[in-house]
């Protein structure tokens, strides 16, 4: 058995009128994160740190956002893409620690819906799946409110045996 970590990071731009979606939960707040799919950029960080624990290439390349196919798409359905294609090759999530970086709006509230959303769909419990947030002391882009920011790191184990 092998354990491997994987790092993730990913960050959005902030534009008034679009839905806010964090940690696959919808949160109310005057403006959301810019992207093709929800603009989820801490379930993009996630991914982005499963598929470089597997050595897979990297969420713009698995869902190009040149693709009409995931354009408005929820990015926890891409999660979900993502964790059984590490299944299918004997891989499974042990745990993940997640930093999110944003000024607004306050996010200590929606933390358990975080896990609640997330920690199904990675496999793992409750006390697996970190997840801090913090402002950024009103410092650059994201202190202006102008963007949102996270890193992830995972944990991921590897059975003996797996064909390449
Ligand atoms: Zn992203």
């Amino acid at each position: 058995m092998k354990i491997k970590i994987g790092l993730g990071y990913d960050i959005h731009r902030l534009s008034k009128g679009r839905g806010l979606y964090l940690g696959g939960v919808k949160i109310s707040h005057r403006s959301g994160l810019l992207g093709h799919s929800d603009g989820d950029c801490l379930v993009h960080a996630l991914i982005d740190a499963l598929l470089g624990a597997a050595g897979e290439p990297d969420i713009g390349r698995l869902f190009p956002d040149t693709d009409p196919k995931y354009k408005g798409i929820r990015s926890t359905a891409l999660l979900i893409d993502v964790v059984s294609r590490l299944r299918s090759r004997g891989r499974r999530v042990l745990n993940a620690d997640v930093v999110v970086v944003a000024q607004v709006p306050k996010l200590a509230s929606y933390m358990e819906a975080m896990k609640d959303s997330l920690c199904p769909l990675l496999g793992v419990g409750h006390d697996d799946l970190g997840i801090k947030a913090k402002t950024n002391e009103g410092l650059g882009l994201i202190g202006r409110e102008k963007a949102i920011a996270c890193w992830a790191v995972v944990l991921v184990e590897e059975k003996a045996g797996r064909k390449v």
